[in-house]
């Protein structure tokens, strides 16, 4: 018999009914403040997917033993920002709507801005998880207040105070830093004091989003604004593996731009995050 060509994430290829996770691509990369091309992080994953294995050692798990549906890419709105967040929404409503766990794929960080709206309706006691090098919490960037710069400060406009938790940030300007200390919980550089976050949000529904430039740009350079004294790959497996133990009600990553690394080796990361992600919020 013969299949119709179509390419999911490696393993992801389950129907929409049966998964309880649902991967998709929001490929938009408009607000991005130095150099653009996250919109072209999701067809690249999947097909460099296939260079990685299904199977996770650490965690002795297999893509092909659960059940994820890979819903493809949104057709975003480029030029007109919230509308693309509103389709961003509305297509994670749809996911929780029918009790699955939406995971996206961006995209530039602003995406999760989108997911989190939908998210906040379902779960209005969400807590909000961040692994970035950047704060993102701008007021504005350059008079524009929606921006991959401004994302969770965003986020803080629908959660409020003490619901957001960052961690390996190295980069943000001073008023930020000064900002988040009334209205977030943020730990520098690395995932220190993630334990004693992680007691305080038992049972709580957690939004966890991985912004890879996180990671330090020797593991990963292909990123708009890539960021020197990042954490390593294992660093951030141990970090994903603690969080989800909680109640993970949404997730993303975010941010990979695979053409500013030729070689290929920043993609075959994102996959690996991603097929690590999938295995344990499942
Ligand atoms: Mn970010
Ligand atoms: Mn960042």
């Amino acid at each position: 018999m013969l299949n119709k060509n179509i390419e999911t994430f490696i393993g992801c290829d389950n129907e929409y009914g049966e998964s309880g996770l649902v991967i998709f691509g929001a490929p938009f990369d408009s607000t991005t403040s130095f150099r653009p091309g996250t919109r072209f992080a999701s067809k690249t994953m999947r097909s460099e997917s296939f260079g990685i294995e299904t199977y996770s050692p650490y965690q002795d798990k297999d893509l092909e033993d659960i059940a994820v549906f890979d819903g493809g890419d949104l057709e975003l709105s480029f030029g007109n920002t919230e509308k693309a967040l509103t389709q961003i929404e509305q297509f994670t409503a749809k996911v929780l709507e029918d009790d699955k766990i939406p995971c996206m794929i961006g995209g530039e960080h602003l995406v999760t801005l989108g997911a989190i709206r939908a998210v906040a309706k379902k779960h209005p006691d969400l807590h909000v998880i961040q692994f970035d090098a950047h704060a993102d919490l701008r007021e504005d960037y350059l008079g524009e207040t929606l921006s991959h710069a401004t994302v969770i400060h965003r986020v803080w406009d629908i959660l409020g105070d003490d619901r957001i938790f960052q961690f390996g940030i190295r980069s943000g300007d001073r008023s930020e830093f000064q900002w988040g200390q009334d209205h977030v919980f943020t730990n520098k550089f690395n995932f220190n004091g993630l334990e004693d976050v992680i007691a305080k949000l038992q049972g709580k529904p957690v939004y966890l989003t991985i912004d890879l430039d996180v990671l330090d740009p020797s593991v990963f350079p292909g990123t708009g604004t890539p960021e020197a004294g990042g954490v390593s790959f294992m660093e951030l497996l141990q970090a994903m593996l603690q969080v989800s133990e909680l109640n993970i009600v949404g997730c993303d990553i975010n941010e990979l731009s695979p053409i500013y690394d030729q070689s290929g080796v920043s993609t075959a990361v994102a996959c690996k995050v991603l097929r690590e992600l999938l295995l344990a919020v499942n």
